[in-house]
Order: structure tokens, then C-alpha cells, then sequence
């Protein structure tokens, strides 16, 4: 099976680190040209007959404010449309105006959705993600939630794990 997936998040959420450990290699941060393309392939995940095509979607975390940006907003949801499956990222216990942009950039598009909780490693009562995972159950309709950090590399493989489940 071959899927092309979507990495969403806004700026700052982890997505460059998580990239770079999923793929083994420093790709994404050196291969960075945004707001040219409609699709950025940053990698290729291979896990026995399964591919995983990761790409990015250029103008996603752009605020809708000027006009230009509405034209990106309409891009990127668009783009996202192509794709099979959305890994929506967000940083553990932290929710904020950019993330809800992104949120209604994925509704718009229609796409099912993986949640992925970034940067667990900074949690250290788990029993405090219980909440949070509660409220952004409510916001979406979500295939299924990943808690991980693509800085200690705790989890990647489960995130590999539900990308397949859902190809
Ligand atoms: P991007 O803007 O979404 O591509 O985010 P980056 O990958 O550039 O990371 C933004 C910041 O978060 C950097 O300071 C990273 O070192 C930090 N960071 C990324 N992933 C993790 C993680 O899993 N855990 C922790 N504690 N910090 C992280």
C-alpha cells in the first residue's frame, strides 16, 4: 500500500524535528521553499510493503488576514484535499489561536485525521494530558491520537503504526 500523507501544525509545534526523525535524515529543514508549490514531498516513510509519502502544505500556518493570505488559506486547503490522511500536530497541553486556524483549514478540507501530540517529553504527570485530549476530542472527529516526541523519539514507531492502520 502507498498513501500520501499530510503533516499540519502550526509554526513552532515540532514538525521539522519530528520530520527529520521520521525520515532519518535531515531533509525537511534544508528543502524548506514555502508558498511556491501546492504540495512539499519532504520524505518517503518505507515499512514493509507499505509507503508512506509525507508532504507539507505550503501557506497552512499563514493567519487569513490580507488578501494574499486568503488566496494561500484557499491553496492549502485545497492541497490538503489530496491528501489520503492529515497527521494534525500540536504541542502537549497547549492549544492556541494558530492551532485553531489550522483546525478549521482541516474541517474545510474534509480529510480524515490523525491528532498527533507532540513533545510529550515535556510532560511529567501524564494523568495532565487526559484533559487536554478530552477538549480536542470534541473538536474533531479524529481516526485516532498519537502522544510523542520527535525529540526523544518516544512513540514514532505508534504514529508509523496508525498511518498503516489507515492507508
Ligand atoms: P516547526 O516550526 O514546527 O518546524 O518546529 P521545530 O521542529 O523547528 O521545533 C520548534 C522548537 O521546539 C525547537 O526549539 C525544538 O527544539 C523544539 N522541539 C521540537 N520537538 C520537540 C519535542 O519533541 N520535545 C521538546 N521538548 N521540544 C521539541
Amino acid at each position: 500500500r502507498c498513501g500520501l500523507v499530510a503533516l499540519v501544525g502550526r509554526p513552532n509545534v515540532g514538525k521539522t524535528t519530528l520530520m527529520n526523525r521520521l525520515l532519518g535524515e535531515k531533509l525537511a529543514a534544508t528543502t524548506r521553499k514555502p508558498h511556491t508549490t501546492r504540495h512539499r514531498i519532504l520524505g518517503i516513510v518505507t515499512q514493509g510493503a507499505d509507503q508512506m509519502v509525507l508532504m507539507d502544505t505550503p501557506g497552512i500556518d499563514v493567519e487569513p488576514r490580507k488578501r494574499m493570505n486568503q488566496l494561500l488559506t484557499r491553496t492549502a486547503v485545497s492541497a490538503l484535499g489530496d491528501a489520503d490522511i492529515v497527521c494534525f500536530i500540536v504541542e502537549a497541553l497547549r492549544f492556541d489561536a494558530g492551532d485553531e486556524h489550522v483546525l478549521k483549514l482541516l474541517r474545510a478540507s474534509g480529510r480524515p485525521a490523525l491528532l498527533v501530540v507532540n513533545k510529550v517529553d515535556r510532560v511529567g504527570d501524564k494523568s495532565a494530558l487526559l484533559p487536554f485530549l478530552e477538549a480536542r476530542a470534541q473538536e474533531f472527529d479524529y481516526l485516532g491520537v498519537v502522544p510523542l516526541s520527535g525529540r526523544t523519539g518516544q512513540n514514532l514507531q505508534g504514529l508509523v503504526d496508525e498511518l498503516r492502520r489507515y492507508l
